[in-house]
C-alpha cells in the first residue's frame, strides 16, 4: 500500500532540551495516518504533527470507542532503530479494537506506517543511556452521528515523541477495596479510554492520602489483587514469583509476559495465579515478602515501597535488596538496545 509522505520544511527537534524531557509533552516531526471507511483501510499519509478537525458529533467523543498502544524504540550502539515486539502490540491493539466493535488493523497498515514513520524520524531516539522514543497508535471513531451503535469510520494514528530515562521512583500503593477498575465480563482486558478515565476519581481519592498509585482489586469480592495503574504486578516471595493470571479484567502486558519469559528462561519459579491481599498481608509480616514491582512500557519495573491495606501501611524490604527485579531490569535493558543476542526474536530492526 502506498504512503503518502508530505515531510516537514524543517526539523523540531533542535527546540528540544534532552536534559529536560517530560514524558508525553514533545511529539517528533512526523505523525501515520490511515482512513478506514467502506470496510477497508485506505488514504494511507504521513505528515506533519499537527492538529486535527472534528465536528462535535464525532462519536467518539460521545460514546468512547477509542483505543490506544504503547510500545518504544531504542538505538543500537551502531545507531540502528530497534522496535521492541510491535507485533505484540498490533495484536493486542486488534483484541481491543473487536471488543469495542471497532475495525481491525491489518499488519500492512500497522507495520508499514510504523516503520516508515520511526525512519523518517529516527533522529528523535536519543542514544543517551536509557533514553527511548515512546510510540503511540491510536485509533477512534468517525462517524459524525448521535446514536449508540458502532462507528463505520475511523481514524488510525501513530504518534512518537521522545522519553528520556525513566528511574521511577519507587511507589506507595493503596489497596482499592471499594472501586474497580474492570469486572469479569467487562473491558479491563482492552486498551480503551474508558478504562483510565474511570479510573481517575479513586486514583485521586488515594493520591490525596499520600499514595501515588491504586493496586487494584477483583470487583466481586475486593479479595485479589488485579493490576496498579498501568503496571501488572508481581510478588517474589521466597524464591517464588508470583503474579495473577491475565484473564479479561486484567490488561496483558507485554512487559509482563518479557519479565514472564525471562524468568522462565532463568529457571525461577513462577506461578501465575489468584493472588490474595491476605496472602500478601501475611507474607510481609512473616518476612518471605522480597520484592513487589509493576512492570509496563513506560519504566519497564517500578518498585513497590509500602503497601496501604484497611488504614495501615505496610513497608516492604529495602529497594538495595531487591535482586531479581534488578537483574531483569538490566537483562530488558540489554535486549531491547541490542547489547544482548535477540534469543527470544523480540526486536525489530527498522
Ligand atoms: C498498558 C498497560 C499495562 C502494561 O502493558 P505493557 O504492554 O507492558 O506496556 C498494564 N496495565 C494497564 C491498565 C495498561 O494500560
Amino acid at each position: 500500500m502506498k504512503i503518502d509522505v508530505q515531510k516537514i520544511a524543517k526539523s523540531r527537534i533542535s527546540e528540544l532540551n534532552f536534559d529536560n524531557l517530560l514524558f508525553g509533552k514533545n511529539f517528533s516531526d512526523h505523525m501515520f495516518v490511515a482512513d478506514y471507511k467502506d470496510g477497508k483501510w485506505g488514504n494511507l499519509k504521513i505528515q506533519p504533527f499537527q492538529h486535527i478537525s472534528l465536528s462535535p458529533g464525532n462519536s467518539a467523543l460521545h460514546y468512547g470507542q477509542s483505543i490506544f498502544e504503547g510500545l518504544k524504540a531504542y538505538k543500537n550502539n551502531k545507531g540502528e532503530a530497534l522496535i521492541f515486539r510491535p507485533l505484540e502490540n498490533l495484536k493486542r491493539m486488534n483484541k481491543s479494537a473487536e471488543r469495542m466493535c471497532m475495525a481491525q488493523l491489518t499488519e500492512e497498515v500497522f507495520m508499514s506506517g510504523l516503520k516508515e514513520l520511526i525512519t523518517l524520524d529516527k533522529q528523535w531516539i536519543s542514544d543517551r543511556p536509557g533514553y527511548s522514543l515512546y510510540i503511540r497508535p491510536l485509533m477512534f471513531a468517525t462517524d459524525e452521528f448521535l446514536g449508540v451503535r458502532p462507528s463505520e469510520t475511523y481514524k488510525f494514528i501513530i504518534m512518537t515523541g521522545p522519553a528520556a530515562a525513566y528511574y521511577s521512583e519507587p511507589v506507595k500503593v493503596k489497596v482499592e477495596t471499594y472501586y474497580s477498575r474492570s469486572m469479569v465480563g467487562g473491558t479491563g482486558f482492552a486498551k480503551t479510554a474508558g478504562n483510565y478515565a474511570g479510573s481517575l476519581y479513586p486514583a485521586k481519592l488515594a493520591y490525596n492520602e499520600g499514595y501515588h498509585q491504586l493496586l487494584w482489586t477483583d470487583a466481586k469480592e475486593h479479595k485479589y489483587f488485579e493490576e496498579s495503574g498501568t503496571m501488572n504486578v508481581m510478588f517474589l516471595v521466597g524464591d517464588t514469583l508470583i503474579t495473577p493470571p491475565a484473564a479479561d479484567t486484567i490488561l496483558k502486558g507485554i512487559t509482563r509476559d518479557s519479565v514472564l519469559t525471562l524468568v522462565r528462561d532463568w529457571g525461577i519459579k513462577l506461578e501465575e495465579r489468584r493472588v490474595s491481599v491476605e496472602e500478601i498481608i501475611k507474607a510481609i509480616d512473616n518476612g518471605s515478602l522480597r520484592e513487589a514491582f509493576g512492570v509496563g512500557t513506560a519504566a519497564t519495573i517500578t518498585h513497590i515501597a509500602a503497601i496501604g491495606f484497611n488504614g495501615k501501611d505496610y513497608v516492604l524490604p529495602d529497594i538495595k535488596t531487591r535482586e531479581l527485579s534488578g537483574k531483569i531490569l538490566k537483562s530488558l535493558d540489554e535486549l531491547k538496545t541490542g547489547k544482548s543476542e535477540d534469543k527470544f526474536n523480540w526486536i525489530y530492526k527498522v
